[in-house]
């Protein structure tokens, strides 16, 4: 179910405590959907979203908002973990979210 956010649990990290690219837990924490634009809400919804520091991991340079290969790794991540969750083949991917990132 999700929360009044939106937000269904994260289906890539069960323990969203800390940063699940650099596993730290002692900056911000801020919460980073792979899929932005209109799929945004449907990877909330689907519990496609981990949690990542502010900086860097998430807002720098070389974080997911900054380098496309990050984000383009994180969408992978949420792609099989999104086929294993829900029993989705490749192409039932494809029809939710646009394209194949495996
Ligand atoms: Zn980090
Ligand atoms: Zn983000």
């Amino acid at each position: 179910m999700a929360d009044r956010n939106g937000y269904a649990p994260s289906i890539i990290q069960t323990d969203t405590s800390f940063c699940y690219l650099c596993g730290r837990r002692d900056r911000k924490l801020d919460r980073h959907e792979p899929f932005g634009g209109p799929l945004r809400q449907k990877s909330k919804a689907h519990g496609m979203w981990v949690v990542l520091c502010h900086h860097p991991c998430h807002e720098g340079s070389e974080g997911a908002h900054g380098d496309p290969a990050v984000n383009r790794d994180l969408r992978a991540a949420a792609q099989r973990a999104a086929m294993k969750t829900y029993g989705w083949t490749t192409a039932d991917f494809i029809r939710e979210f646009g394209k194949n990132y495996l």
